[in-house]
């Protein structure tokens, strides 16, 4: 019998797999595609401090971003500078390449690597895990789910969904790119979303990823993007099918069960303001992995003992996703003309100022804390709260 089953093999099960097998742990991966990577669905926009989790080879960047252009329904606009206080590098990576560093990284250590395999089934008895896999059947001592935005297993395992999900849409074509990344807002470009227009360079390519995130239909907000004229002008091919996807942007209601512990998106591990996931999917991944390790060496894979992988990600992450999930709720009920106003202010002296001072890309309380401090900020946002 193996140590642990992972199944999935995105960042968040692979960095398990790696951590967990350089600890000396019998690992095995079960990823249901041929290969690692693909397909991709993912924009890909991380920051410099995700390499405190796991190395960022220099031949996955695609592009280094400096700033973010914010526009509203009405044609306001202001920018975010993400390097302007020195401390942050944000970076368009190839998500497919990323994947297949971590694969590597993995399988050096030890863990065995399947692609090609489905699980589609897990239960857990007094003994260990039971995983099926077409007409196969492996039994190991513990189990990982990292199988992204299917929620089969944690249904099956009493485990719950995310609190709450959004649809997405995205393509990547030619076009001609600029240095920043656009993001729009407002009730008919993404309704309690938004959309985005992100460059990046495949060699000599220059590409854009234009993407939406929505409540309902994500392609109908996508073509409605597409069809702009400013955007259309800058395509050098025809915008392809989109890739459509569920973006989790809530924890599932528990994220651990006897011998088995939920990962990244899994868990309902993104950012609830962008529903950017491979940063938390990393650091979930690294405390399920340090809890597991723990549980291998005291001999202990039980529930109370697997809790203390809650624990660990509640201690990191729980006041900022708080003030993320609040943000967003407020977000949801901007009118167009909120949102206007709103652009309008962030893009003033003081504000910029203490954008600079307060924003991080991937913890974004303290921004929302200080905009809610400033007058006539926390006048317009209150109002919208309690109407
Ligand atoms: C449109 C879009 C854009 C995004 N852009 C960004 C971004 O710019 N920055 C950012 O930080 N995050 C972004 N995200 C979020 C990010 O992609 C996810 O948070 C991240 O991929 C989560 O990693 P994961 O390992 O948990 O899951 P995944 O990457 O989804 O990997 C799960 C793997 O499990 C496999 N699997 C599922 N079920 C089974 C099964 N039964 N048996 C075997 N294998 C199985 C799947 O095939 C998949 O390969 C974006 C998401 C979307 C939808």
């Amino acid at each position: 019998m193996m140590d642990i089953a992972i199944v999935g093999g995105g960042p968040a099960g692979l960095l398990v797999a790696a951590r967990c097998a350089e600890a000396g742990l019998d690992v095995i991966l079960l990823e249901e595609h041929p290969v690692i990577g693909e397909p991709t669905h993912c924009t890909g926009i991380i920051s410099l401090e995700t390499a405190e989790l796991t190395k960022i080879p220099d031949d996955v960047v695609l592009k280094r971003l400096s700033r973010a252009r914010l526009h509203s329904p009405g044609g306001e606009s202001c920018d975010i500078e993400w390097d302007a206080n020195g401390r942050e590098q944000v970076l368009a990576i190839d998500r497919g390449d990323f994947d297949k560093g971590l694969a590597a990284q993995a399988s050096e250590a030890g863990a065995l690597i399947c692609t090609g395999v489905r699980v589609s089934e897990v239960s857990i008895d007094e003994d260990g895990v039971r995983l099926a896999a077409g007409n196969h059947v492996l039994r190991t001592k513990a189990c990982v789910l990292a199988c992204g935005v299917s929620y089969r297993f944690q249904r099956q395992l009493g485990l719950g969904l995310p609190g709450r999900v959004a649809h997405s849409a995205q393509l990547e074509l030619d076009a001609a790119a600029s240095d920043w990344v656009e993001l729009h807002f407002g009730r008919s470009v993404a309704r309690d979303g938004f959309a985005w227009v992100v460059p990046v360079a495949r060699g000599r390519r220059d590409r854009l990823k234009v993407g939406v995130m929505a409540a309902g239909d994500a392609r109908v907000y996508l073509d409605r993007l597409l069809g702009r004229p400013e955007l259309r002008r800058r395509f050098e091919a025809e915008p392809g099918p989109p890739i459509r996807r569920l973006l989790p942007l809530r924890s599932i209601g528990k994220t651990y069960a006897p011998r088995t512990l939920a990962v990244g998106d899994a868990g309902g591990f993104t950012k609830p303001t962008t529903g950017g996931g491979i940063f938390y999917s990393l650091l979930s991944a690294s405390l399920a992995a340090e809890t597991l390790i723990e549980g291998f060496h005291e001999g202990r894979l039980d529930e109370i003992f697997l809790s203390r992988y809650e624990q660990r990600w509640r201690e990191r992450l729980a006041p900022e996703l708080r003030a993320a999930i609040w943000f967003r709720r407020l977000l949801t009920r901007l009118s167009d003309g909120e949102f206007d106003a709103i652009v309008r202010m962030l893009a003033t002296d003081d504000m910029q100022a203490l954008i600079r001072r307060t924003a991080r890309f991937n913890w974004h309380g303290e921004l929302i804390r200080a905009v809610l401090r400033q007058r006539p900020m926390n006048r317009l946002l209150l109002r919208v709260l309690f109407r």
